[in-house]
């Protein structure tokens, strides 16, 4: 069965929590080899991680391409036994589809699926009648783990042989209360970092021949977080700086530490890239410290950039395909996480849009039977606009 709902429930009743893929991505396989899709199944690995399987398929060989990305992997369900009906059941109940991924992306996917195949058996098997256009499925199983086996490799094995992506949607749930009311054009970047102070270790009772770091981590702390990053920009809400810990190991009370340390991350919007991020953070501190102060940043490893999708024909027509089928003008957001969307940036303009996401990651996660079937309306208008 090609509609949403059984492709959806074929997904959630294989156990694929991140990095096990347990046959979910030999459901895709069948269906889209079925009709007529070239179809790769990629495994990927590197020392210290799991392999990962993955899939990429595409039918037709032409621009436009459109391509359908998304995870076919799950957080884990929890202690199964509270869930409602089975974590990995996809059995329904008053109208909801249970089981983990049934939002977070599963769901989203059977609809890109289902769409797809709908659209093409009404059209000859082809994206356009001239046999132009190209549509693919670019899909990890490792979007919910350390993701470094899934779409980045995928992306870059797929540029090599020389696939070029035009427009991407993302799958993702990104609705907050319900179907049609927020699409996802872009998400803000996320830097970490460790702010170091040095001092001089001492006896309490002899401060002069100590240095106290506390008193000069805490000066610093105001002087890098006071003033704001920016004020904002069209896209993104300000970007933010927040302490999240300060900390100099001392269990005692009669020794000065010699030295202290605050964690920190960065929310940024693209007012920023992430090297101009950390050259502003280095200058207010270095203005801070004067000579006076011994202290250094050290910046965690980030592959979280800032990336915006600005609004423009293709967010148009999304917006379009949506209002069409449930009557609601839909927010183009920046807000929340980040996804694999960072990474498809890259390559191509990426929306996101899928379902609702209330109960992603919860127990009880659980889809309206009734927004998987608008949601493939929602793609299948997208297509035809697309192609039409
Ligand atoms: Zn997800």
């Amino acid at each position: 069965m090609n509609d949403a709902f059984s492709i959806a429930r074929d997904l959630i009743r294989c156990r694929s929590v991140t990095p096990a893929d347990a046959g979910a991505l030999g459901v895709l396989e069948n269906v889209l080899k079925a009709a007529g899709f070239e179809v790769h199944r990629l495994t990927f690995s590197e020392s210290g991680t799991a392999d990962v399987d993955n899939l990429y398929a595409r039918i037709g060989d032409e621009a436009p391409h459109i391509t359908f990305a998304g995870h076919t992997d799950v957080v884990p369900p929890g202690d199964e036994s509270i869930w409602s009906m089975g974590a990995f059941s996809g059995e329904v109940k008053d109208g909801f589809l249970y089981g983990r991924g049934a939002v977070d992306m599963k769901g989203g996917i059977a609809c890109g699926v289902a769409a797809v195949l709908q659209y093409l058996a009404d059209h000859g098997g082809k994206p356009r009648e001239d046999g132009k256009g190209s549509i693919s499925f670019l899909i990890t199983g490792d979007e919910e783990g350390v993701s470094i086996n899934g779409t980045v490799k995928l992306l870059q094995w797929a540029a090599a042989r020389g696939e070029k992506f035009d427009h991407c949607v993302l799958g993702e749930p990104s609705n907050l209360e319900v179907l049609g009311d927020c699409i996802k054009i872009g998400r803000r970047g996320s830097q970490s970092g460790t702010l170091y102070v040095d001092g001089v270790q001492g006896h309490v009772a002899y401060p002069y021949r100590a240095s106290n770091p506390v008193p000069d981590i805490s000066r610093l702390i105001v002087a890098l977080s006071d003033e704001p990053l920016d004020h904002g920009s069209a896209q993104f809400q300000a970007s933010n700086l927040e302490f999240t810990s300060v900390d100099v190991g001392n269990p005692a009370s009669n020794v000065i530490p010699g030295q202290a340390r605050a964690k920190f991350n960065i929310r940024y919007n693209d007012n920023h890239t992430q090297d101009l991020l950390r050259k502003l953070l280095e200058e207010r501190l270095a203005k801070a410290t004067g000579n006076r102060i011994r202290a250094r940043i050290v910046w965690e490893p980030s592959n979280s950039n800032v990336f915006v999708t600005k609004p423009g024909p293709f967010t148009e027509l999304a917006v379009a395909a949506i209002e069409e089928v449930t009557g609601r003008r839909p927010e183009l957001s920046t807000s929340g996480g980040t996804s694999d969307a960072r990474f498809i940036s890259h390559y191509c303009p990426v929306i996101e849009f899928g379902l609702v996401g209330q109960t992603m990651h919860q127990v009880d996660e659980r889809t309206p039977v009734a927004d998987l079937e608008k949601l493939t309306k929602i793609y299948r208008r997208v297509l035809e606009r697309y192609f039409g």
